[in-house]
């Protein structure tokens, strides 16, 4: 076997001396993954490949235009949201058309979700939310949405006509809950309460609606034995899909401020085996049914005060399944029902 294979293989935690190249490869076909991962929860849905595209819909945020608060949350930047692709000011049909060329010459059969997840993307009046809702739905090889939000922005009009179009496509909605230690959310200026996500969260899953939420490691003031026990929290609620986030210092924000001035208070995770030893310790204790998204987010370096670990994603996750294995780790093995 050559040098690159196998270094490649044992970063991926299957090398193994006495065996051939092929005999690896199938066990990796035949290791299951430790956790349910989002693609393989797509393919219940549909038989081909699905790529996420992510957009920028034009839309602002409570939290920053008076009506929750001024500034936004502590540690958020928006633009660390938009790949170059999605850009305000292009057209939604626009922006999924470029991420297709995008992504489509790796994958000439590749389909696609509307990701709408720039700022909050049901703060509008229904019917211009249900115009760019239906747009995207309009581009060819679009077969359905992902629609980002805050837990205080689901007017019951609005969750009436999203039950309504979950009858016709794939839909998910993504909360952002972020913690679910009500300190810490007003120390980050969320401008919501934990008792609201669990309402909303509760609310959207009875009407049928894959309801989802992400969750970010790390925040100021948060043990790890505390973020653990967030995990059985969040087992509890009906949720389909869960992203756990690490903290990310980003220029210009208000927590990048805080930061110099009490960087004791912060958990940033400047080796990623601390964060991957968390996100497994998370893991174990997740109901074991849930379907988990993601593990990092990737914020443009430019923009990136800390941590910066030069991993991608599937860089990222192959680390994990490697260090799961080794620890004997797998989701919901320490699932507190
Ligand atoms: S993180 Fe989301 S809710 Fe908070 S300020 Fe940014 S866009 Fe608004």
């Amino acid at each position: 076997m050559g040098a690159r294979r196998k270094h490649f293989i044992k970063l991926l935690g299957y090398y193994n001396e006495s065996s051939t190249f092929g005999q690896i490869l199938h066990s990796m076909s035949t290791i299951p993954l430790l956790y349910n991962d989002f693609p393989t929860f797509l393919k219940q849905y549909f038989p081909f490949k699905v790529q996420k595209i992510s957009l920028h819909a034009g839309f602002t945020c409570p939290n920053r235009d008076g009506t929750k608060g001024y500034g936004g949350c502590t540690y958020c930047n928006n633009q660390t949201f938009n790949p170059d692709y999605c850009q305000t000011g292009r057209s939604i049909t626009r922006q999924l058309e470029e991420g297709k060329l995008f992504f489509a010459h790796k994958y000439p059969a590749m389909k696609y979700l509307a990701y709408f997840q720039a700022y909050t993307n049901t703060y509008a009046e229904v019917e211009t939310l249900r115009r760019l809702y239906e747009e995207a739905l309009a581009v060819p090889d679009v077969v359905g949405l992902v629609i980002g939000t805050r837990p205080d922005c689901m007017p019951p009009a609005l969750l009436d006509y999203l039950a309504e179009l979950n009858q016709r496509t794939f839909l998910l909605v993504e909360y952002g809950i972020e913690s679910t230690d009500e300190q810490t959310l007003l120390r980050i200026h969320r401008g919501h309460t934990y008792a609201q996500a669990v309402e909303a969260v509760e609310r959207t899953a009875a009407t049928g609606i894959l309801t989802g939420t992400h969750i970010i490691l790390g925040l100021p003031g948060e043990s790890d034995e505390q973020i653990t026990l967030q995990c059985d929290r969040l087992s509890k609620l009906p949720l389909t899909t869960l992203k756990l986030h690490q903290l990310q210092l980003i220029r210009g924000t208000q927590m990048a401020h805080d930061y110099l001035l009490h960087p004791e208070e912060f958990r940033l995770f400047h080796h990623v085996d601390d964060y991957l030893d968390l996100v497994i310790a998370c893991i174990q204790r997740l109901r074991p049914g849930l379907v988990l998204d993601r593990f990092v987010s990737q914020s443009p370096r430019e923009l990136l005060i800390a941590p910066d670990w030069g991993l991608k994603n599937y860089e990222f996750n192959h680390r994990l399944q490697k260090r799961m294995r080794m620890q004997g780790a797998y989701q919901g093995k320490l699932y507190a029902m």
